[in-house]
């Protein structure tokens, strides 16, 4: 969900519940209208911020399942490589298909259910651990297809089909939930316009002129580099002994759109007024939707203050 798009694929999705509130039961079957090469459904890549207060931050990541199965951590050289082989093993055609489509096509969507299949403990840790998957899986696509001898691309894996036990209600979300793959059932009310927004920030080092390249997590604020590092030959002066200023025309860019999602009326509890999450969509799903669209929105649940 990195990669930098010029493309904005414009296209309705309605998604229809068939099962009852709670979302405990099977996926909603979703209606969507799309263009043929893409997915007969519509996830929406959610970045949500749970507004209930700064408190959620300090909530340490959990490793353990609901069920009480200890989760052992998983290293980020380890995922890229267990990636790189799901990949071969399993997405070959996918993969072939994006590199001929590129750059219409720049993700690949990966079913959990395919993944559970696969590996067991390596599907739950993506659930739990979905920050450092999405970055390895990312890291292990463009590897397999330069690999394949195809040039240089920079596509993404989209997970879709979650478990039943990783849907959430809007108001059913908690201090658990933060940090962890989910998926919610809602409508969208308020969708903004489409604005890019740095994804990798370039910053110039005015002392020596060396450019420094920073990762933006965070679309509220820019981090600026704390040293022009030595090690790839920089002057070594701290950020309070030099001036570092952005280069936007090297800065990687990515399209974003900001979603608001409320509850569906089906889960709302009588005369309480309809909870609400703010979700980042990225990339490709930039543009998809209109107000009132039902979505089954999934991502990662982050906060911000
Ligand atoms: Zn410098």
């Amino acid at each position: 969900m990195n990669a930098p798009s010029s493309q904005v694929v414009r296209s309705e999705a309605h998604a229809t519940r068939s099962t009852p509130p709670g979302g405990r039961g099977e996926e909603p079957h979703i209606i969507a209208r799309r263009p043929p090469c893409e997915g007969p459904h519509s996830p929406v890549e959610i970045k949500g911020g749970h507004c209930a207060g700064e408190v959620l931050i300090s909530r340490r990541r959990r490793f353990t399942k609901s069920g009480g199965v200890a989760m052992i951590p998983m290293h980020e050289a380890d995922l890229q490589t267990r990636w790189e082989s799901l990949l071969r093993d399993l997405f070959n055609e996918a993969l072939h298909n994006l590199a001929v489509e590129w750059p219409d096509t720049q993700s690949v969507e990966v079913s959990y259910r395919e993944l559970e299949r696969w590996d067991l403990d390596f599907a739950q840790s993506l659930l739990l651990q979905p920050d450092l998957h999405l970055e390895a899986s990312k890291q292990a696509v463009k590897q397999v297809l330069v690999d394949e001898g195809h040039g240089a691309m920079d596509p993404f894996i989209r997970i879709v089909h979650l478990p039943s036990d990783q849907t959430r209600a809007i108001s059913h979300l908690r201090a658990e939930d933060l940090s962890q793959m989910l998926s919610i059932d809602a409508v969208t009310t308020k969708i903004s316009g489409v604005r890019p927004r740095i994804y990798i920030a370039t910053f110039r080092c005015s002392s020596c002129g060396h450019l420094s390249t920073v990762h933006q997590p965070n679309e509220q604020e820019l981090i600026q580099p704390m040293l022009c590092d030595p090690i790839d030959g920089g002057c070594d002066r701290k950020a309070r002994e030099t001036r570092f200023s952005l280069v936007e025309r090297d800065s990687s860019l990515i399209n974003t759109q900001f979603i608001e999602l409320q509850e569906l009326p089906e889960q709302m509890r009588g005369g309480i007024q309809p909870e609400r999450i703010l979700c980042i969509a990225e990339q490709d799903l930039c543009g998809q939707l209109n107000p009132g669209d039902r979505v089954k929105a999934n991502g990662v649940l982050f906060i911000r203050s």
